[in-house]
This record gives C-alpha cells, sequence and structure tokens, in this order.
C-alpha cells in the first residue's frame, strides 16, 4: 500500500487549498471527498443554462483581500452587489414597514438612523459585557435605554435577530456577544457570474483527488496517520481534516486515540449555524429596475424579510432569500411547494397581484446536507475567537485541522477557508507561503496543459 506523504480529507476550498500547496512543493497528496463532486460549501448549479450558487456568492470587502487578489490573478470576472452582508442602508433598498405598507425615503431614512444610532451604542454595550452575555442580551439592553416607541424598537430588534441570522445562521439568544467582532466588510462585495465554484475547481485541478470516499475513522501514531474510508485505508506521514464543524461535532469520523482537549473542546463549544437559500424565478419583474434589496421590517418580516436581486447573474427577473436559524431548519422539514407559498405569501402582502407565478426555484438544505450538517460555523455563548484558531492543531505533530471554523479573524467565509488551508500546509512544510506565486502556478500549469 503506497504511503502517501499528507492525506487530506475534503475536496473544498480549505482542502483544495492546502492539497494543492503540498503537491507543488513535492509531495505525495492524496484529497479524500466523500461527495461526488469537488468544492463543499463553493457549489455553483449551472443545470438551468446559468450559475446559481447555492453555497457561497460573496466576496465580502475585497480591498485588502488576498482572495479577492488570486481571484483577480486568475481572471475570473466578478460582478460588485454591495449589500451580501446584511446592511440597513447603503444601496437602494425597497423597505416595508410591519404592515407591510411601503416606506418612503424619510420613513426609510428615519430607520436606517435607528439602525445606525442602536448600532453605535452597541459597540460599547458589547465591550462592557461579561462572560456568558448573549448578543440578545446586549442589544436588549441598548433598545431599552432608547427609549423609543414599541413599534420603532420592534422594527430595529428585528434587524439585529435577521442580521444574526444571516451572518451565522443562529438565534440571537444562541450567539457570544462578541459573535459579529470580526464582522468588518472592507470595500465593495462582488458575487461571480461565472459561479463561485471556478476558484476551488481551477486550484485542484491535477491533485489525486478520489471523490465518493466517506472517511469515517482516523488512527495516529507517532509514525503516521491511518484514515479509514468505506472504500478501504490509506496511510500517510500526516492528515489535514478540512470536513465542516458540523460533522466534526456530529462525531461521524471516529478519532484514536481521542482528540486532546486542545481541540476536542472548540469543536464542542463552537457553534455550527444554518443558512439556507431560496432562489424564485418570476416571470416578470414587480419590484423596482433601481432596487438591490427588498426588505420587510417589524411582524411582516419576522420570517421572509430580505429579498436579493440577483437577476443580473441569470438574466431573467430572480430573487434570492435567505432562511437562517431556528426558522432555517423550519424551512428544511417543509417541502418545496410550501416553502415557495410561504415565499409568495410574504410578497403578495406588499406588492399584491403582481407578484405572478414562479418559473423556477431552487431551495438548499445545508442543515440536513450529511457532509456539511449545517453551513457555517458562529461564536456559540460560552466560546471564544480563540477557539477557531486552537481548532486548527496540530495534534501529536501528525494531525491538522483546516476549514473555515480553524480560522478566528474571519470564520464562516471563503476567505477562512483559503487561509486555514494555506497555514495547514505552511505548518507541514514548516516555511511561508505566497499567494501570488501559488496563484502564478495555477496559471502556469493551465498555460502548460492546454498546450
Ligand atoms: C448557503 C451558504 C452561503 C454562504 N455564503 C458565503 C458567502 O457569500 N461568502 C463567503 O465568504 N462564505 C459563504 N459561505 C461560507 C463558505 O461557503 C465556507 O466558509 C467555505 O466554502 C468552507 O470551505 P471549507 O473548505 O472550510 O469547507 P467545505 O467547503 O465544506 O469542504 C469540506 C469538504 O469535506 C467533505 N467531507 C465532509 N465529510 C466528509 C467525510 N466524512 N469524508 C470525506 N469528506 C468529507 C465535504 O463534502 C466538503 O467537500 C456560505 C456557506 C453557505 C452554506
Amino acid at each position: 500500500m503506497t504511503t502517501f506523504d499528507t492525506i487530506v480529507i475534503g475536496a473544498g476550498m480549505s482542502g483544495t487549498t492546502s492539497a494543492r500547496i503540498l503537491a507543488d512543493a513535492g509531495h505525495r497528496v492524496l484529497v479524500l471527498e466523500a461527495r461526488d463532486r469537488i468544492g463543499g460549501r463553493m457549489q455553483s448549479d449551472r443545470s438551468a443554462g446559468f450559475p446559481v450558487d447555492l453555497g457561497a456568492s460573496w466576496i465580502h470587502g475585497i480591498t485588502d483581500s488576498p482572495l479577492s487578489d488570486l481571484v483577480q490573478t486568475l481572471g475570473i470576472p466578478t460582478i460588485e452587489f454591495t449589500v451580501g452582508s446584511f446592511q440597513a442602508g447603503g444601496r437602494p433598498i425597497e423597505n416595508f414597514d410591519g404592515e407591510s405598507a411601503p416606506m418612503d425615503a424619510d420613513a426609510s431614512a428615519r430607520w436606517v438612523a435607528d439602525v445606525e444610532a442602536a448600532d453605535l451604542a452597541l459597540v460599547d454595550e458589547i465591550a462592557r459585557s461579561e462572560p456568558g452575555d448573549t448578543y440578545l442580551d446586549v442589544t436588549e439592553r441598548v433598545l431599552d435605554r432608547t427609549g423609543w416607541a414599541p413599534e420603532r424598537i420592534d422594527e430595529v430588534r428585528e434587524f439585529f435577530r435577521h442580521r444574526v441570522e444571516e451572518q451565522c445562521g443562529a438565534w440571537i439568544g444562541d450567539l457570544d456577544a462578541h459573535g459579529l467582532d470580526e464582522d468588518a466588510i472592507d470595500g465593495d462585495e462582488v458575487i461571480f457570474p461565472r459561479g463561485y465554484d471556478e476558484l476551488p475547481h481551477r486550484i485542484a485541478q491535477g491533485l489525486d483527488i478520489r471523490l465518493g470516499h466517506v472517511v469515517t475513522a482516523v488512527n495516529r501514531s507517532a509514525d503516521g496517520v491511518i484514515v479509514s474510508t468505506d472504500q478501504g485505508e490509506f496511510t500517510a506521514h500526516n492528515a489535514i481534516v478540512t470536513v465542516p464543524l458540523g460533522v466534526l461535532k456530529a462525531g461521524a469520523i471516529e478519532f484514536t486515540p481521542a482528540l486532546p482537549e486542545h481541540v476536542a473542546g472548540p469543536i464542542a463549544r463552537l457553534g455550527m449555524g444554518v443558512f439556507n437559500k431560496i432562489f424564485v424565478q418570476f416571470p416578470e419583474r414587480f419590484w423596482s429596475e433601481d432596487s438591490y434589496v427588498l426588505r420587510a421590517l417589524g411582524d411582516a418580516g419576522e420570517h421572509w424579510h430580505s429579498w436579493y436581486d440577483v437577476s443580473a447573474i441569470s438574466g431573467h427577473p430572480t430573487l434570492l432569500t435567505f432562511a437562517a436559524g431556528p426558522f432555517g431548519r423550519h424551512v428544511q422539514g417543509l417541502s418545496d411547494g410550501a416553502a415557495i407559498s410561504d415565499v409568495l405569501a410574504s410578497l403578495r402582502a406588499m406588492y399584491g397581484d403582481a407578484v405572478g407565478q414562479p418559473v423556477a426555484h431552487r431551495i438548499t438544505r445545508w442543515g440536513d446536507d450529511p457532509f456539511s450538517i449545517g453551513s457555517y460555523s458562529y461564536l456559540a455563548v460560552g466560546s471564544s475567537h480563540h477557539d477557531h484558531d486552537a481548532l486548527a492543531g496540530p495534534v501529536d505533530g501528525v494531525l491538522h485541522f483546516a476549514g473555515e471554523a480553524t480560522w478566528g479573524d474571519e470564520p464562516a467565509t471563503v476567505g477562512a477557508a483559503l487561509y486555514s488551508g494555506r497555514r495547514a500546509a505552511e505548518r507541514i512544510l514548516g516555511r511561508t507561503i505566497d499567494l501570488n506565486e501559488f496563484a502564478a502556478r495555477i496559471i502556469t500549469r493551465e498555460q502548460s496543459d492546454a498546450r
């Protein structure tokens, strides 16, 4: 049996990145991937004739972003769409009040000012928070002090709640008070007209990736690792485990000996959120040409609250809405028909009969996916930012972890997956890796393959 230098478990963004770096350095690398495709939570469905990004779709801020630099160097086109993060203002947003009535520019501006004032007060409140305080605790303290009328408070409260659901996939009461500390956006946000999964596919080209290999156990000793799959065993001097936190939390891979506390503790403490996407294509546009987002505030937006116009990708009138946190888990249990009817009822409360019958839809269920068991990690109350990086290990010098949940600076993102994959490879190689050189090698290989 071949003994590899490194076995990488998982062919998502972090796994393909670490495998590529190690293979480029001359290591014998094997990638074991449970699915019949690579990319993991970067999945662009092209079956309709245009890409539909079922997982990641945005770079949240392209300024000083090595991820954005990599995308540009590889010549992957992007479209500016600066509302991927949950914003109150910034771009034309059609707001509807708690009774589903359209808000005029003044009313919208007042609401945005309320959110901004409460958000500013939140900075100090979070700084003063005690261990064990949740994001719900700190936001309620801020809202209590405003002295605003109950309806006015409700519209800001819903915003905070939905922001946590969208950014973390969690209920606001489960998120640590510091859970959005790393949520800074620097510069424009962009999306991918050719589909975001082009990036891991380009990185992965030429690697030894075995699809349909579900890893069930990892045994380690001073000599290396034995990785068991449903297709047999593989051995290597070391392994990089990049499966999502949800898979680790579920105990789907048995580690022998058991993982030590410095890695097992973070796995137990960090949370895995649920964030699902619902794409709905309409026969005709019923919202304004200029609007990027339609948003229902207060009671009207308790469940479905934000619809993003992603027509630029498909060329057809298409809205993207999200179901996240506890509501996201609820929606996973609905049939497609029931979920779409519910979405339409909310839209019709705002736009009436102008809302036509959809011509197509797509619904994700990441929380039910056995190779993800959730959408991305979040700082559950009781965990700390340190837990993310501690999760990377290494363990006994032979076992490394990578993936979005292992990168404390900006967890839950493609950037986190990229940088953590590079870190795991750097630790094995014992030297730093320049992402510009990484990109240059991908291009050189593509050019030589094309000859
Ligand atoms: C709906 C959604 C929207 C998102 N939107 C954005 C966004 O707009 N911008 C952004 O930056 N990020 C976004 N993210 C997060 C981003 O997609 C992830 O952070 C990133 O893709 C994670 O990469 P990864 O390598 O850590 O994990 P993954 O991509 O999940 O890769 C892990 C791989 O391990 C495999 N695996 C699992 N179990 C096993 C096993 N037992 N044996 C073998 N292989 C296994 C999986 O199949 C998978 O291929 C979104 C995620 C979701 C779900």
